[in-house]
């Protein structure tokens, strides 16, 4: 069981007032709070052993090579890849698909070729396709999703053909909060050989992810979303992707020598960390994995599904309410709109009220055309938040419809 006081202490930020009520975060699809442990981790970095790492032979530079590449393992723990090497690191789940589209798209994406998204992406799963595609005159394809939230497996086995050269989905929506079965969609991909991008971004946080067991090709995530430093990120992918792929960014860092008639880049996965990285960060992205496998993905897990059902639970108790995505087995994030109330409206009054959740189209438009609306109302929740939170939010939003429909 989580001690849940006890694990609020430990993010400092929550314990704040908001326009004079305690503060309900529940906008944490966009960013999660940070530990007292990776704040206390950036400081101490910068204040004891920051230095730019791999080339130097100083005391420093040691230390911050041997932490960061420590960060590497843990990583690769975390996400039970095969080797360290499996394990590059990015700014973020948008640098590693971006990372992924160029590169590969660059090797082997020709006029003609397709590539399979799918209707539920975030605009970062979609544009760098996109790009790709006008770069070199392939098509995008899409996977339409039917309700509450379900991908529909025959439309993508139907989609899969000679000309499909890569499928990219997200293993949990960031709208509707589907978690898709990511491990049956690489299975129908590679019994035609096509490889299969999961942008993790919103599933690394809720469940324990083994990327051997999916098979998936690259899984990509943000450390932002899993309580650690914004900027940081991971971009896994299977050894012979990496040894094959050419690299997206020159510069140094990603070079074994460099004459001007030749240049050979550095074994993998520093052929994709070019330029000085995120150090501070990385080492803070792996206190915030140690941080959370340190609290358990049991303990996570029960009160997050506990958390979820109550959420669902009392939010249906309000007239009027319509939510977008209600998939079994989805993670907590409630996307809805109430009554005829604009999104941004409701939202407003509930921040008035100290409750942070976020309004709009949440970064992906064809959901919002899917169902023809302009946006709604997301709270999405973790494990630091509590039932009176969610309490709290259902008051709010029954004194939104008080003010708005007066
Ligand atoms: N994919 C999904 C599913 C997301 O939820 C997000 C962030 N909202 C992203 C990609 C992009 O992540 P970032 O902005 O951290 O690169």
């Amino acid at each position: 069981m989580l001690n849940l006081s006890d694990i609020r202490n430990q993010f400092p930020i929550l314990n704040q007032k908001v326009h004079g009520h305690q503060l309900v975060y529940f906008d944490n699809a966009a960013t999660t709070q940070k530990p007292q442990a990776v704040l206390d981790t950036l400081n101490r970095v910068y204040r004891e052993t920051y230095s730019n790492i791999h080339r130097g032979v100083h005391y420093l530079s040691e230390q911050s090579t041997e932490e960061y590449e420590n960060v590497r393992k843990i990583v690769q723990e975390f996400l039970h890849a095969a080797r360290p090497e499996e394990i590059v690191f990015t700014s973020g789940t948008t640098g590693g698909i971006n990372e992924v589209a160029f590169s590969f798209g660059e090797k082997y994406i020709n006029r003609g070729d397709e590539i399979i998204v799918s209707e539920m992406e975030h605009h970062s799963n979609i544009v760098p396709w996109q790009m790709l595609c006008q770069r070199k005159g392939a098509l995008l394809r899409v996977i339409p999703f039917r309700d509450p939230g379900i991908l529909d497996l025959d439309a993508f086995q139907k989609l899969l053909n000679e000309k499909t050269r890569i499928v990219a989905v997200a293993h949990a929506s960031n709208t509707l909060g589907t978690v898709n079965p990511v491990k049956e969609i690489v299975q129908m991909a590679h019994a035609r050989n096509i490889p299969v991008l999961v942008d993790g971004a919103q599933a690394v946080q809720h469940l324990p992810v083994d990327v051997q067991y999916l098979d998936c090709d690259f899984y990509v995530f943000s450390g932002h979303k899993i309580y650690g430093p914004t900027g940081t990120g991971v971009l896994y992918g299977k050894e012979k992707w990496l040894e094959e792929l050419p690299p997206w960014q020159g510069g140094g860092e990603m070079v074994e020598c460099v004459h001007f008639d030749h240049t050979d880049y550095a074994e993998v996965p520093l052929k994709f960390e070019a330029g000085t990285p995120n150090i501070a960060g990385v080492i803070g992205l792996g206190e915030a994995l140690r941080f959370l496998q340190k609290t358990g993905w049991d303990d996570i897990r029960r009160h997050e599904e506990e958390l979820g059902r109550y959420a669902r639970a009392k939010l249906s108790e309000i007239e009027g309410i319509r939510f977008f995505g209600d998939a079994p087995g989805k993670i907590a994030i409630f996307s809805f709109l109430v009554r005829n109330l604009h999104p941004y409206d409701t939202g407003m009054i509930l921040d008035k009220l100290g409750i942070a959740v976020r309004t709009g189209m949440h970064c992906a438009q064809p959901v919002m055309d899917h169902y023809r609306i302009e946006g709604t109302v997301r709270a999405s929740l973790v494990f630091y938040n509590t039932t009176e939170e969610v309490d709290r939010l259902c008051e709010g939003i029954r004194k939104a419809i008080t003010v708005l429909s007066r």
